[in-house]
């Protein structure tokens, strides 16, 4: 007589994995209660991570007939979603190009954007009926809120037949001849495997370095990881002169190194954020300055010069043109010019378009919206995002070292990453 495994009211001859045959909201159950007598489950492919990435891939193998287990170790899909875009999800960029995305291999995501475009997302937002608008520079955001971009991958995971497995962390995975993945509350075996567990940003979100500990563990290299997108800490002499500003905000052309943005600028109680300081976050190096032209295309001297009466309180009226009074205030009084002639004021027009200051550090990644650098592109295939040491390994989203500009560009990277490994199963 062969030996029998019962489960509740589920009698299981030894040998047959029932978890394969039950409908999932039972195994999940069955997981928690009775961890110690689950057998491994098999699939086709297990995707780590609930995120953008790893749903969105999920839904478009699943549609491919793939048997697609999605492993997460937090309580719902899609946190970071969640609290996107200011709670309304800026989903995508309508002029997203190549030149949007940091990577120190600059032309690995051209192939999976140009195969997943802004307008291919946007139509599954039209067919999802979400109503979005256009904030500006081509963002677009949900009208409504963000959970209507996680019901429309939870709807598309539903009817693709994706398996979710919630409160699900992946602890250890091994390759024999097929991926073995332990987790806390079942084993999960599959010929492939792909990693959209995320980067380091925001860990009381869920962020961990799995991914990154994973790719180490098959042989592959990580770029450096930093925080992007992240608002920058004065160093003390500026904390000093400027942290009273907090709340102050103004448009400026920041500059990191070689790259500038056109955006607004606010000041914080410990430093500098706003739109235009996380754009320049993502290239600043610790120890270098940053620079600010707080009057962009402006002469803002030029009433000064033709005037007769050139004084502190004359300056002050010119700079209250187009800064907010405390900043134009604040600002004068260390930067005044040194007397009215025609070439110290020209040295002051100067200063007031290059700014610039060495900021302490960034916030970390408790503030950082993104992780840049992650698993080295050059082992991974641009076309299929898969390793090109480990076949059947595969990595998608920000775990790799491909880091958008801020204003949709990341889920852009991680819809686009996300079909061109589903496409390839
Ligand atoms: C505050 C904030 C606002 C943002 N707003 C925008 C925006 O409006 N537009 C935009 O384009 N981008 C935005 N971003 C960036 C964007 O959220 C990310 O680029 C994107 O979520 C990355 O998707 P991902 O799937 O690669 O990673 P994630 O979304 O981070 O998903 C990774 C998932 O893996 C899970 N996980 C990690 N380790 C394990 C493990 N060991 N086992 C199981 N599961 C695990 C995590 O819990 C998580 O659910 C924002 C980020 C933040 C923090």
């Amino acid at each position: 007589m062969s030996p029998l495994v019962v489960i509740k009211n589920h009698v299981i001859p030894n040998g047959v994995n029932l978890l394969n045959f039950l409908p999932p909201s039972l195994c999940l159950k069955l997981a928690f209660t009775h961890r110690e007598v689950l057998l491994p489950r098999s699939f086709d492919v297990l995707i780590l991570g609930a995120g953008a990435a790893g749903l969105f891939c999920a839904s478009e193998a699943g549609k491919r007939g793939r048997r697609i287990a999605l492993l997460e170790h937090a309580d719902r899909i899609g946190k970071k979603i969640l609290i996107s875009g200011g709670g309304r999800c800026n989903f995508t960029n309508i002029h997203t190009t190549p030149e949007n995305f940091l990577s120190s291999n600059p032309h690995f995501a051209k192939s999976a954007l140009a195969r997943f475009t802004p307008a291919d997302f946007i139509g599954l937002v039209k067919q999802h009926r979400i109503a979005y608008h256009e904030k500006k520079l081509g963002q677009l955001f949900c009208d409504n809120s963000a959970t209507d971009i996680t019901n429309l991958l939870e709807a598309e995971c539903h009817a693709a037949q994706v398996q979710i497995f919630l409160n699900t962390r992946v602890t250890e995975v091994q390759r024999t001849t097929e991926f073995v993945l332990s987790s806390d509350s079942a084993e999960f075996r599959a010929p492939i495997v792909i990693v959209a567990t995320g980067g380091h940003s925001i860990p009381k979100m869920g962020a961990t370095p799995f991914g990154y500990d994973l790719a180490r563990k098959f042989g592959h290299k990580i770029v450096p990881t930093r925080p992007a997108l992240v608002p920058l800490v004065f160093n003390p002499a500026d904390h000093h002169r400027y942290s009273q500003l907090a709340g102050v905000s103004t448009e400026v052309i920041a500059t990191a190194g070689k790259n500038s943005f056109r955006e607004k600028m606010l000041f914080t109680h410990r430093g500098l954020s706003g739109p235009a300081i996380l754009q320049i976050s993502s290239y600043w190096k610790e120890s270098q300055p940053i620079h600010l032209d707080l009057a962009p295309e402006r002469d803002a001297t030029a009433s000064l010069r033709a005037s007769s009466r050139r004084d502190l309180a004359a300056t002050r009226k010119a700079l209250q043109q187009f800064l907010p009074n405390r900043l134009a205030e604040r600002w004068l009084g260390f930067n005044a010019p040194s007397s009215y002639t025609n070439p110290d004021l020209a040295a002051f027009e100067k200063q007031l378009h290059n700014w610039s200051l060495i900021p302490a550090s960034s916030e970390g990644y408790e503030k950082a919206e993104v992780t840049a650098g992650g698993v080295d592109t050059r082992e991974l295939s641009s076309k299929s995002m898969e390793s090109r040491l480990v076949p059947g390994l595969f990595f998608i989203g920000e775990v790799v070292d491909v880091t958008g500009h801020l204003g949709g560009f990341n889920f852009q990277w991680a819809w686009a990453s996300a079909a061109a490994a589903a496409r390839s199963l």
